[in-house]
């Protein structure tokens, strides 16, 4: 089940990787096994840089469902977070996150993180806001 939510935020970010307006990552939301929302990365269509999957998810979440936090949801990236993301993951409270690539896959594909993020012990990230990997050759799959 896990596996077959995560695909499809992957498949979002192959959306997003093809779309004029997005860049190669995707995040759905899912609650009481309900996807809430499915999105890819906006930044480019919207020239604003906070437009992450996983950020924009949340913002169309809350307002879906009425409320300023997730915490009976589960998030689904195509990658691990980011630290703004992970920021506002904080303040989402979600049940739990799966994602596919790793913050280490992203950077060696070139993608930014802030030095911090890695300054921060990822096995203490990972159970701090119960994050579990899945599907990463999938998800690399993606930016190739
Ligand atoms: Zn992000």
């Amino acid at each position: 089940m896990h596996e077959s939510y995560l695909r499809r935020a992957i498949n979002k970010a192959k959306e997003g990787r093809v779309s004029k307006e997005g860049g190669s990552f995707g995040a759905l939301i899912v609650r009481d096994n309900e996807v809430i929302c499915e999105v890819h990365n906006l930044v480019r269509g919207r020239d604003d840089l906070t437009q992450h999957a996983e950020l924009l998810a949340i913002q169309v979440a809350c307002s879906q469902i009425g409320r300023d936090n997730l915490k009976d949801c589960i998030l689904y990236t195509s990658c691990e977070p980011c630290m703004m993301c992970l920021g506002a993951c904080h303040w989402a409270k979600f049940k739990e996150i799966f994602y596919g690539a790793s913050a280490e896959d992203a950077q060696k594909f070139g993608f930014t993180y802030s030095k911090s993020f890695f300054n921060i012990d990822s096995k203490l990230r990972h159970t701090e806001f119960r994050m579990t990997q899945l599907l990463r050759d999938e998800a690399l799959d993606v930016w190739k």
